[in-house]
């Protein structure tokens, strides 16, 4: 694959050295990163609010367009609040650290974000993970610890490095069942499942049932930042309790003007969805057809499991030099053994340039031996 002829500023590629490769490791499913719309809006806010907003929210950092963007997303994620955060780190640690203690317990999954496992152990709440998407074990260890005072389920909707989805519906009947609350990340569903973009709570008519609906802006949307939603109740808590927001200097209003278009183009612009899909299918089955070994599921996220540590470097680095950025996931990221190349894929991508780059995996998958 040559790209020659591709600028440096091509949406869906990425640039090292002096070379343009096409970009199959990001994070900007819908193409929004580079959006005139998001980068107009917040040019405007730079000029007139300033670059940096110089203090917590709860100090003198706060501005209107905080409580205008909350509104929206409280809105949008038909909750009756939400909050700005500064990224998605931060609202996971913050948010857990401040609904649970010690004597508490968290149910996790064992393939959680980190950021969530950083949360927990920042609660000081008993930590039990239970087995990937194993819903008996999630029962089992409910019943285990039903007499604990707070109990906190707590999951990604998408798992990033597997691209696979949780039983949602299965969790909120075991929440329900056992009077724990149900927090979800949808870091990688969100702008990708729903009609508006709401995420895959919604997307499965659940959202009424989560209690905490969280998810970041850095990838879909486009831009940076997290937020929480749900019960007005929530939301006061965690202003006041959690120490990642009272701490910490508010985003520049910049970006919050960034998030704000973001979020109109994420809800109104239903076709980037449709694209993201359309390519999706189509990455998915020719790896398929090819022999190639991927995780199950239909989001952008695609795992390409090749094993060893050392082929799955090689695998990275041939790509590499056809033009290709797909990075290579090792352990302690992902369990031993399972080391892959982590394709995940844009609504700018083109049928074209993705037949393309199926064709020199399967080119490198036959002379690594990965494919025979
Ligand atoms: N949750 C999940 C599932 C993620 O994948 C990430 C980012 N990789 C985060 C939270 C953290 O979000 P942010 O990058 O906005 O800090």
């Amino acid at each position: 694959m040559h790209n020659n002829d591709i600028d440096l500023e091509t949406p869906g590629y990425t640039v090292r050295g002096d070379r343009a490769l096409l970009n199959l490791s990001s994070n900007n499913y819908l193409g929004l990163a580079d959006h005139p719309a998001i980068i107009e809006a917040m040019k405007e806010a730079l000029l007139s609010e300033g670059a940096g907003s110089g203090a917590s929210r709860l100090v003198t950092g706060n501005r209107s367009l905080y409580g205008r963007l909350e509104q929206k997303l409280a809105e949008w994620q038909s909750c009756e609040a939400g909050l700005v955060f500064a990224n998605g780190f931060m609202a996971n640690t913050g948010v857990i650290d401040s609904l649970v203690g010690r004597g508490d317990v968290v149910f996790s999954d064992r393939l959680n974000h980190a950021s969530i496992v950083d949360g927990v152990i920042l609660s000081r709440a008993e930590h039990v993970r239970y087995r990937h998407n194993d819903m008996e074990h999630v029962r089992s260890l409910l019943s285990k610890y039903r007499d604990r005072r707070r109990k906190l389920i707590v999951t990604d909707a998408v798992f990033s490095m597997d691209g696979d989805k949780a039983d949602l519906r299965e969790l909120v009947a075991l929440k329900q069942q056992f009077g724990a609350m149900l927090m979800v990340d949808e870091a990688h569903s969100g702008g990708i499942y729903g009609r508006r973009g709401e995420g895959l709570s919604h997307d499965l008519g659940l959202q009424d049932q989560v209690d905490i609906h969280m998810g970041t802006f850095s990838k879909s949307f486009g831009v940076y930042g997290a937020y929480v939603c749900g019960s007005r109740t929530l939301i006061r808590w965690l202003v006041n309790h959690a120490r990642t927001l009272i701490y910490s200097t508010a985003l520049p209003p910049s970006l919050v003007a960034g998030i704000s278009k973001a979020l109109e183009l994420v809800i109104s612009e239903q076709w980037r969805r449709e694209k993201l899909f359309e390519a999706t299918r189509l990455f998915r089955s020719s790896l398929r057809q090819s022999g190639f070994i991927i995780g199950d599921g239909d989001s952008p996220i695609i795992p390409l499991i090749v094993g060893n540590n050392d082929a799955v470097l090689r695998f990275s680095r041939e790509l590499e030099a056809k033009g290709i950025a797909a990075v290579a996931i090792r352990p302690p990221t992902v369990p031993d053994g399972t080391a892959r190349l982590r394709f995940s894929l844009s609504a700018v991508h083109s049928e074209k340039e993705l037949i393309n780059a199926v064709n020199c995996i399967r080119a490198i998958g036959h002379q690594m031996g990965v494919l025979r």
